[in-house]
């Protein structure tokens, strides 16, 4: 049996990095089975519907390079679908829905329930001050045949439930291992609601046995729910699929990762300044390393090391430096070029204008330094202009301000009388001060020290001779002048 995935947002706002790893998780498997992985929008709770959501999720899906094989797309901005059991968002099937509700009806499997919510929050509240678990108390099972025949004929709002039988239910998680439940704890969940829809336990289980699901993958907050499905795919005569349950993202301080501790939706890292491929990296290894000794992946390598029995069960804790370091490593071994096209946009936004020739420069020497494509905004001002900085902190710590004075000297005096044809490579610019330094017989740091401050205004900065050669011979001898009036 090929193997078949799925991921299942409800489209009701942004795609979290929670769901990025499901998603991605899911796309794995398929890959490295050579089966297939589904998009399938589960739109079917229209009181949380956002509009835009699924066009957001679908482009947010572009982005990271996760194309489902079967499900909607984007194609020049409109949503369209691929595959063949489709279609593949729910509020699109409703008449499959309707006929299995049917079947379910017919079989006594499901019942119709007419309590208003009136009666059923009266019920909860009693419940609870009795501290009993909370559960429909199964009043309109109890109903006469002939009066609830008689309030679906005048079409009365009512809602249909599973029949929760007797007995216990089992399920392996391919995470957990077997877990079981006695049915006497389930609820009787609303499969169909007075308006026509069904609910999501309903809907998932029709649409994941319809479209031949072989494997499960979501994330922990639905386990509680599989017993529901399990119990419905047993009424129904289908054989369950294979379930995996994600554990839960959670910040430093052990709590669950949410909206209210700062950005969690991918759309907002990606304005951040994060490399979409190193973002799927980073959720990747959340819950998951294949080799102790490795963290960075390319999407092949994941898929061919993926392993869903790996998965951990404790919650994955999502370590904002670990991810900064992570994009950092993606920014190094992009080329200047592509790294220009990538960070053009964050410049733009900030209304900073840098000549095409200088910014592969800067990005050529400063890459290794970005953890986000963001820091360009603050690194090019230094290049564009003559940076303001302490002048105390051109002496090398070593020296005194008149030996870094006089060094500074030295090697504009030097610098002068070189062809400006040294500045077309960094390496020439290089041996020209080293073979300056030796020659005279000076230490590297007392010379290389002021020189690199008074090119970057900076303490920390990449070294003079990359400097020198980004920012060409004139730059070169305007900033060291100054710094010499400076110091
Ligand atoms: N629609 C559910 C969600 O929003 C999907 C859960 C599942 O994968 O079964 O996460």
């Amino acid at each position: 049996m090929s193997v078949r995935t799925r991921f299942a947002p409800s489209p009701t706002g942004f795609l979290h990095v929670g769901g990025l790893r499901t998603a991605l998780y899911n796309y794995l498997l398929a890959r490295q089975q050579f089966g297939t992985y589904i998009l399938r929008i589960e739109d079917t709770d229209r009181e949380r519907f956002v509009p835009g959501a699924v066009e957001s999720l679908l482009r947010m899906f572009e982005r990271v390079n996760l194309l489902p094989d079967e499900g909607p797309r984007l194609a020049d901005g409109i949503v369209t679908q691929t595959g063949d059991v489709g279609p593949y968002v729910q509020s699109e099937r409703l008449p499959i829905y309707a006929e299995y509700a049917k079947q379910l009806l017919g079989a006594g499997a499901a019942y119709a329930c007419f309590c208003s919510s009136e009666r059923l929050d009266g019920l909860r509240k009693q419940q609870e001050i009795a501290k009993l678990s909370t559960k429909y108390d199964r009043h309109c099972l109890n109903l006469p045949a002939e009066e609830v025949l008689r309030r679906l004929a005048v079409n009365e709002p009512h809602v249909l439930r599973l029949r929760v039988p007797e007995g216990e239910t089992s399920f392996r998680d391919e995470i957990r291992g077997t877990i079981t439940i006695n049915n006497a704890e389930v609820d009787d969940q609303v499969l169909m609601k007075s308006d026509g829809f069904p609910t999501y336990h309903m809907a998932v289980v029709v649409d994941d046995h319809l479209m031949k699901i072989t494997h499960v993958i979501r994330g922990e907050e639905w386990i509680s729910s599989t017993p529901k499905h399990v119990i419905l795919y047993r009424l129904f005569g289908w054989d369950a699929p294979l379930f995996a349950h994600l554990p839960l993202l959670l910040n430093p301080d052990k709590s669950k990762l949410s909206k209210r501790q700062g950005d969690v939706a991918v759309e907002d890292y990606l304005a951040k300044g994060y490399l979409p491929e190193a973002l799927v990296n980073f959720v990747a290894l959340l819950g998951f390393n294949p080799k102790a000794d490795q963290e960075i992946y390319a999407i092949d390598e994941l898929i061919e090391l993926f392993d869903l029995t790996k998965i951990n069960k404790s919650g994955a804790v999502f370590d904002q430096a670990k991810l900064n370091w992570m994009n950092g490593q993606y920014i190094m071994r992009k080329t200047a070029t592509e790294l220009v096209a990538l960070v053009r946009p964050f410049l733009d936004a900030a209304g900073k204008t840098v000549d095409a020739a200088l910014l592969e420069k800067i990005c050529t020497i400063e890459k290794t330094r970005m953890e986000r494509l963001t820091d360009i905004v603050a690194i090019v001002d230094a290049y564009v202009s003559v940076p303001t900085f302490d002048p105390a902190i051109l002496v090398w710590k070593k020296a005194d301000a008149a030996d870094s004075r006089a060094n500074l000297v030295g090697i504009r005096d030097h610098l002068s009388t070189v062809d400006e044809t040294v500045w077309s490579e960094i390496a020439m610019v290089e041996s020209s001060i080293k073979a300056y330094i030796e020659a005279k017989g000076l230490s590297n740091g007392n010379v290389l020290w002021p020189t690199r401050v008074a090119l970057s205004g900076r303490a920390a900065s990449p070294s003079p001779f990359e400097l020198a050669w980004a920012l060409g011979k004139d730059e070169t001898m305007r900033r060291l002048a100054s710094a010499i009036v400076e110091i």
